[in-house]
């Protein structure tokens, strides 16, 4: 039997993993909830994303993102290395294709923690993808958490809650919802989803 790059025996296709798109406006929690779960399942793949934004205090380059410049971002994008790629309030974003693609091809769960236009982008070049959108309580508590962070400058937060209207108007494209009150249960709830509990 064929081999793939990585040594393991591919899974065939119909038993494999459905690949979770994870998304929602910029703090509703997306990023928090990722952590929570990860802690607890480490066997849950989260793509790591290349991004032209400059790391906030805390973040590492290989961990929550590659941190690129934008000529590296133009040659990514041109060698079609991107699986998708958006831009963001002023910044743009991609996924690496070809972890993606091996991971599934291992069997394993694999997470993506994208915008609203890349999930469009999945669901076009992978409609077997599964869409869930982090929607938060109300429209207040995520005006609150986004400013609450505090990583973002006041301009920026204006960018991201114009972007957060965009995206809240689109929640009816994905598969299911969940409303990001409790940390502990929704990251429960896309375990249950991602078939990982
Ligand atoms: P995103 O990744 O969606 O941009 P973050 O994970 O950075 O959002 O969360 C934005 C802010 O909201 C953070 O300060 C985080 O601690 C807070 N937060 C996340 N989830 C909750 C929750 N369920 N209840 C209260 N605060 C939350
Ligand atoms: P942040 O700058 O807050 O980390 O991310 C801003 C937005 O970019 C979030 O909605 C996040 O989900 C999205 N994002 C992160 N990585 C990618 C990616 O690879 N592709 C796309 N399309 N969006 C991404």
């Amino acid at each position: 039997m064929a081999a793939t790059s990585r040594g393991a025996t591919p899974v065939p296709p119909e038993s494999r993993p459905r690949l979770t798109v994870l998304s929602g406006p910029s703090g509703v929690g997306k990023s928090t909830v990722v952590a929570h779960m990860r802690k607890e399942h480490p066997e849950v793949w989260l793509s790591v994303s290349a991004t032209t934004r400059k790391p906030r205090p805390g973040e590492k380059h290989g961990v929550q993102y590659f941190f690129v410049t934008d000529e590296e971002m133009d040659k990514l994008i041109a060698n079609g290395e991107l699986l998708e790629w958006a831009e963001f309030a002023g910044n743009r974003y991609g996924t690496p294709r070809a972890a993606v693609l091996e991971r599934l091809e291992a069997g394993e769960p694999v997470l993506l923690e994208i915008d609203l236009q890349g999930a469009r982008l999945v669901r076009e070049s992978m409609p077997e993808a599964q869409l869930v959108f982090l929607a938060p309580p109300s429209w207040e508590e995520l005006v609150r958490r986004l400013t609450g962070r505090g990583t973002e400058a006041p301009e920026v937060i204006e960018r991201r809650l114009t972007a957060a209207r965009v995206e809240l108007a689109a929640e009816s494209e994905f598969d299911t919802t969940l409303v990001n009150t409790s940390v502990k249960d929704v990251a429960r709830e896309l375990l249950a989803l991602m078939n990982v509990v």
